[in-house]
């Protein structure tokens, strides 16, 4: 049975962390590009790629897809790319590295649901890769059982008051240190929510698993939009953000010092293990979400 590595997820962090932007490093976004391709293929996934074309730069969607076909396909996502001036590592070099990981953890394996693993360019620039993504499918009248989108999974502190909260989350019912990760939805989403985070809990007893469920499209909650998983929320498919919280905790977010030394690497691995082991359940009923 495979499991999510350690030694390969660094090794793909290697590789990874630098600055990824089609505007100040489209050099560094297309080797990126070619890389996680690369990884598809070897874990034996067949890919395919949609050119996203934005303000006169051109970057692509990656997909990885098994051997399953069906209708409403589950996507786990990351995105790849990073806003400019920063390495980012934690954002979102971290997530990468653990879809690559469940990806080759996932490959071989049959569910009744199809899985597609989806790295996604431009979130930085308000979703663009995912918004083309949703719209396309759409227009092709199909629709998706569930989605999860993998935003920062590395920062983890221990140090009390290090965590903080939007103003609208009751910050007395959560912890006070950063040392958590968090499974986000909306309403519509709520029973992904809850078997995503009891399913990761299960399978990694050392990881502590928050949660937190918003009204509607999350359209009075801005900071629970900022991932992928939004252009979900609104064509209306059940879709949850699996995050260390980003500048909740992380002093680095969207910095130069955005850097791999920042990582707490067993934290990636413990959520990769974690999101790995509750697919296999989870795809495994008939509707996923
Ligand atoms: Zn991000």
């Amino acid at each position: 049975m495979l499991t999510p590595e350690k030694k390969n997820i660094e090794e793909h962090l290697q590789f990874l962390v630098g600055e990824r932007n089609p505007f100040t490093k489209p050099e560094h976004l297309e080797k990126t590009r070619l890389y996680i391709a690369k990884q598809f293929e070897t874990f034996g996934l067949s890919v395919t790629e949609d050119a996203v074309d934005y303000e006169g730069s051109r970057s692509f969607n990656i997909f990885g897809k098994g051997k399953n076909s069906g209708e409403k396909p589950f996507v786990l996502a990351a995105h790849y790319d990073t806003k400019p001036g920063t390495p980012g590592a934690d954002d979102n070099a971290s997530a990468v590295a653990a879809l690559l990981e469940i990806s080759r953890c996932l490959a071989d394996q049959t569910f009744p649901v199809p899985l597609i693993f989806a790295a996604f360019t431009l979130e930085e620039y308000g979703f663009i890769g995912s918004h083309q993504f949703i719209k396309k499918a759409a227009a092709e009248n199909m629709t998706f059982s569930g989605m999860i989108s993998l935003e920062m999974l590395g920062y983890k502190v221990s140090t009390p008051h290090s965590q903080s909260y939007p103003a609208y989350v009751d910050a007395e019912k959560y912890p006070d240190s950063g040392d958590f990760i968090a499974v986000v939805g909306n309403e519509p989403s709520v029973n992904l929510v809850r078997s995503l985070a009891n399913g990761m809990k299960k399978h990694v007893p050392s990881l502590k698993v928050e949660t937190l469920v918003v009204p509607g499209t999350g359209e009075n909650f801005t900071e629970v939009r900022l991932s992928d998983h939004s252009p979900f929320w609104d064509a209306g498919i059940p879709a949850v953000m699996v995050t260390d919280t980003a500048f909740f905790r992380n002093p680095h977010y969207h910095q130069p010092s955005d850097t791999v030394d920042t990582l707490d690497m067993d934290f990636i691995r413990e959520n990769a293990e974690a999101v790995t082991e509750t697919l296999k359940t989870l795809l495994h009923k008939k509707e996923a979400a």
